[in-house]
């Protein structure tokens, strides 16, 4: 056995490096790789070989790959060994494996990542007279961020560009989620009905958001394979006494014990940590009723990357009605209004997988679509990010489709984009909707409603209407609500952003 170290990338910090240099290096600090590589042959049948490699202090998760030439008279099984014993054991029916404080592949044991030596376990049931293969196995030791944002799939559910519909906001028995029973009675609700039920629904991605715990991760980390059409995004509903915000895309510790009206620990937190944070119902009260239900914590906004502006639990208690007196809506335009590019995005709050499909709360019903260079966890969260982002209300309409594009004579941004307008340019705002019959559009510069009856043309289910206005030079947003014949929101876009720096 041959123990080569590839590379260890904390070494490469120097003084006076760029910024962004050093947050790469930082970054690359965090991931370690080594390979232990070695021969068997016949004196190894029916033994057992430890390959020992040194876990430093701060190591998070470990990952391997295991290879060897399959059908050449030897097998090879494998396990793993802490420095306090035998940590799981995988035989021969996996050649890749992840170990980390709150999952790790099925055959291990998820928990603290001891620093010293562990060792990889190989078991030789068979190695035949004659027969020698050579195995590799590539090790790396994540810290950190890097640690806390590996995807529960291995690679993009489907590698193409595309519109992809989720529901960020779900609760199971890991917390207060619950279901009924044959007797029938109450029960904590397992996660597989969760994401059984958001199959039905033909989500893409779900985020199954629980209060303060990580307990939901293992189940999902065995469930992934099995999903191969379901993206299933790591989130935790951060709940404070002050107000509640989603994780998204990270499977690390963030310490919720906030003890004054103050965002800044969580926020401080957040890079360490990874992934992004979104701030949830925030125009629910916060009193007796519902305690510490709505946002009350000091924010800065330019930590944040966005904001629950429909959940379906509010939408359940106002029968439907959008535009509430606890609407996140006003929440979410305040803060556009300050400046921040804030990306609005929706939530069931599903606490029951059995909820009547289509009514307000259930699984997918309000749904959010993003648009996403692959359904991935990096893809999907980059796609919320970028704001390229629309909610479709009830979650009812699969084939919606919401774009928006503004443009003046010298240049265009589409949803979730900035555009330069100087005072005085001209801008056209264009949308297309389809997959919503009887579909109309309201549209809006800053708080102020555009003309309706501007230039508006229907072919098939393609509603297409075109809106000017001239530019005050200032920083703003245009956004539209796609409402049904009556008036009733059924999709809300997000804004196209005008002259922010
Ligand atoms: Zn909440
Ligand atoms: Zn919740």
């Amino acid at each position: 056995m041959r123990l080569r170290v590839l590379r260890w990338l904390g070494l490469l910090l120097c003084v006076g490096l760029a910024p962004a240099l050093q947050a790469q290096e930082q970054e690359k600090e965090q991931e370690q790789q080594l390979t232990l590589d070695g021969a068997i042959d016949e004196r190894h049948h029916n033994r057992y070989i430890e390959l020992p490699f040194e876990v430093p202090a701060g190591t998070r998760r470990i990952n391997v790959t295991f290879d060897y030439p399959r059908g050449q008279g030897v097998t090879i099984d494998l396990g793993m060994l802490s420095p306090s014993g035998l940590r799981g054991w995988s035989g021969g029916n996996k050649a890749r494996f992840t170990l980390g404080e709150v999952d790790a592949t099925p055959s291990y044991l998820p928990g603290v990542i001891e620093p010293g030596q562990w060792r990889l376990l190989l078991g030789v049931p068979n190695a035949e007279p004659g027969a020698r293969v050579t195995y590799q196995a590539r090790i790396e030791l994540l810290q950190g961020a890097a640690a806390n944002t590996q995807a529960f799939a291995d690679a993009p559910l489907k590698a193409q560009a595309g519109w992809y519909r989720g529901d960020l906001h779900m609760h199971t028995g890991h917390s207060d989620g619950s279901c009924m029973n044959n007797a029938p009675a109450k029960v904590a609700c397992p996660l597989w009905m969760t994401t059984q039920s958001a199959r039905e629904r033909g989500l893409d991605f779900i985020a199954i958001s629980e209060h303060n715990t990580r307990s939901h991760f293992q189940a999902q980390r065995e469930l992934q394979p099995l999903l191969d059409d379901l993206l299933l995004l790591p989130a935790q509903e951060i709940t404070t006494f002050y107000g509640h915000a989603n994780l998204f895309g990270s499977t690390g510790f963030l310490d919720f014990r906030l003890t004054e009206a103050d965002a800044a620990p969580l926020l401080e937190q957040l890079a360490a940590n990874g992934g992004l944070l979104s701030i949830n119902h925030p125009g629910l009260p916060s009193n007796r009723d519902c305690m510490g239900c709505g946002w009350t914590a000091a924010t800065d906004y330019s930590a944040v990357s966005a904001m629950e502006v429909i959940n379906g639990g509010t939408l359940r208690a106002t029968q439907g009605w959008v535009h509430s007196p606890v609407s996140g809506i006003p929440h979410w335009l305040a803060q556009l209004a300050a400046g921040h590019r804030l990306t609005a995005i929706a939530g069931s709050d599903n606490h029951n997988p059995q909820d009547a499909p289509e009514s307000p709360g259930a699984v997918g019903a309000p749904t959010t679509v993003i648009y996403a260079d692959s359904l991935s966890q990096q893809g999907i969260l980059e796609g919320l990010r970028s704001g390229r982002v629309f909610i479709d209300v009830r979650g009812d309409h699969p084939e919606a489709v919401l774009q928006l594009q503004a443009a003046t004579a010298s240049g265009q941004a589409q949803m979730g984009q900035v555009l330069k307008a100087p005072a005085g340019d001209e801008v056209t705002l264009s949308v297309s909707v389809s997959g919503v019959a009887d579909a109309a559009v309201k549209a809006w510069y800053r708080d102020q409603r555009l003309t309706p009856g501007a230039r508006q043309r229907r072919q098939g289910d393609t509603l297409e209407a075109q809106y000017t206005l001239e530019s005050d030079g200032q920083p703003g947003w245009l956004r539209v609500e796609v409402t049904s014949a009556e008036g009733q929101p059924l999709l809300i876009s997000n804004p196209v952003y005008l002259n922010l720096p």
